[in-house]
């Protein structure tokens, strides 16, 4: 089998890895890989079946007697836990609460990264988006791109996002919510939330989607062309 062709997408919560990540797989006729719903996939089997989160071996014994599927339907990534679709609960706000518990343990990343880099492999081009994928996960991916956005405008993405998807949430509270989780994601010993070193920063700040991703195209494109030369 040969090794797909892999663009990495991180950056901090809100910022648009997915949307970019989405749009950009489309471009290039790949699909794109959503890491955040391999832990947050964890994270709900692990509180359906009333395991201590902060119980390593119990959270090893649930993915072991837990089957976990991630299939493309269309434009979504749909994720089922033992065979029933739980892609809307993996987005409710204790999810997204507790996925640090299982984000922070390295034994069970080992698992989800093995379990990302399987997924991958059955593609031609993928475009996968996360905290660790151009450092930990995929730091032989051919674009590696670093995403970062002002936090108050990550927060108003946010917001506008589940307040589309009926989750009414206040500002101040959701803004403080996603601090403390970029700042655990930036400071853990385990696959921290960084740059690989020779990735591209884009702030998306003052750019919509689009723009990041004609950005991407443009680049890769460029490169890819250099190269064939
Ligand atoms: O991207 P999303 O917000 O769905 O990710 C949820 C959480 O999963 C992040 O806050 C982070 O703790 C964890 N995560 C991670 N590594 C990834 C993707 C997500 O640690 N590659």
């Amino acid at each position: 089998m040969t090794s797909p062709f892999i663009v990495t997408i991180d950056g901090p919560a809100g910022v648009g890895k997915s949307t970019v990540a989405r749009m950009l797989a489309k471009k290039l006729g790949g699909i794109f890989l959503d890491t955040g719903a391999t832990y947050r996939a964890v994270t709900v089997a692990a509180m359906q079946q009333g395991a201590d989160l902060q119980d390593l071996r119990a959270i090893l014994d649930v993915m072991d007697r837990t089957t976990f599927d991630f299939r493309h339907e269309g434009d979504v990534l749909k994720v089922f836990v033992d065979g029933n679709d739980e892609t809307q609960t993996i987005r409710q706000p204790d999810i997204t609460e507790n996925v640090k518990y299982v984000a922070g343990k390295q034994p069970l990343r080992s698992r989800l990264v093995e379990l990302q880099k399987r997924f991958a492999s059955q593609f031609d081009i993928v475009v996968t988006e996360g905290r660790d994928q151009g450092t930990v996960v995929f730091p032989e991916a051919q674009f590696k791109f670093f995403l970062t956005a002002d936090s108050k405008e990550r927060t108003r993405r946010r917001h506008e996002e589940l307040k589309a998807s009926g989750q009414e949430m206040d500002f101040d509270e959701l803004h403080e919510q996603m601090s403390q989780r970029d700042y655990y994601d930036e400071s853990r010993t385990v696959s921290p939330l960084k740059p690989a070193p020779d990735a591209i920063h884009i702030d998306t700040t003052n750019i919509d989607a689009e723009t990041v991703v004609e950005k991407m195209l443009e680049i890769i494109t460029q490169q890819t062309d250099q190269q064939s030369v």
